[in-house]
């Protein structure tokens, strides 16, 4: 601790605004021991999430253009420049579209395992040797007081994988872009004190939509995305006392509204007896704005 002053302001969503720096529009606060994160976009057009820690800033995906993120950034006070690595989920470019970029004008490491780096080599661009990192799915990249467990997923993708950040005991899993969630994974995911998690489809929505058969197929299959009801199934299988947050992920554009997300999850929890709202609260995301930087 610096001894500096700091102060957390819960703004009655379960959202913290951090007050912790007089400056905080253009600098990075470091006076706490606890981790902070703000899922800065969510959606099947873009997806970045932000994690901090006293000593790392770390980014897991870069789906939207370099200029995007920073603004994203800029509206929970901090900066690209401060960002020190980034971990890559998969290739789709809704995860991938400016880890060139990152690299290459913020100096950010990127972590990714080796068939998506093969994956995405041929569309980010150079990036330079010495920030350039494998992470193989069942592997942990420790660094300091954060360290960033990766497990495979099923999608249909190269290689995916999603990740897991533990730093100071509590932990944030991310979990998005699966066709299923598997006994195994459940596993490795389970009891985190939050969770970004997909709810990609109102499943009605998207079987009555406009897609065509083969996406709609797609998406249903096990190595598409997980619909409400799949999402609000597998998050009561691996939710635990220590769960506290729930926020809902990469929902489609087309084929999912927030509310309805919101309400599916809800409503199949209570029918079970789980504590919403009393033990955890249930969040959203936006394609297009941050969360209220948030600490765990
Ligand atoms: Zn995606
Ligand atoms: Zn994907």
């Amino acid at each position: 601790m610096s001894g500096s002053f700091y102060l957390d302001i819960n703004n009655g969503d379960g959202s913290v605004i951090d007050l912790s720096n007089p400056h905080s529009l253009n600098a990075v606060s470091t006076d706490t021991d606890e981790m902070k994160i703000s899922v800065l976009a969510s959606g099947s057009t873009g997806n970045t999430t932000y994690i901090e820690t006293p000593t790392h800033k770390v980014l897991v995906d870069a789906g939207l253009s370099g200029k995007k993120i920073n603004e994203l950034m800029h509206q929970i006070g901090r900066d690209l420049n401060d960002v020190d690595s980034l971990f890559v989920t998969h290739e789709h470019t809704d995860h991938s579209k400016s880890v060139g970029v990152l690299a290459r004008k913020y100096g950010i490491n990127v972590y990714a395992n080796e068939k998506t780096w093969d994956a995405i080599s041929g569309k980010v661009g150079k990036i330079p040797l010495d920030q350039k990192f494998d992470l193989e799915a069942g592997e942990i990249q420790s660094m300091g007081d954060l360290d960033v467990q990766s497990f495979p997923v099923s999608h249909d993708a190269v290689d995916p994988q999603f990740y897991e950040l533990h730093s100071n005991g509590k932990s944030f899993v991310i979990l998005t872009d699966t066709g299923y969630v598997s006994e195994r994974m459940a596993g490795v995911i389970k009891n985190a004190d939050a969770y970004l998690f997909e709810c990609n489809h109102d499943m009605e929505m998207l079987r009555m939509g406009g897609y065509p058969w083969p996406l709609k197929q797609r998406i249903l299959s096990d190595t598409g995305h997980l619909s409400n009801e799949d999402g609000a199934n597998a998050l009561m299988q691996v939710l635990g006392n220590r769960t506290k947050r729930i926020f809902l992920g990469h929902l489609s554009k087309e084929n999912n509204m927030k509310t309805l997300a919101h309400l599916t999850v809800a409503s199949m929890m209570e029918e079970h007896d789980f504590g919403v709202e009393h033990d955890f609260r249930i969040l959203d995301t936006d394609p297009d704005s941050a969360t209220n930087l948030m600490t765990l």
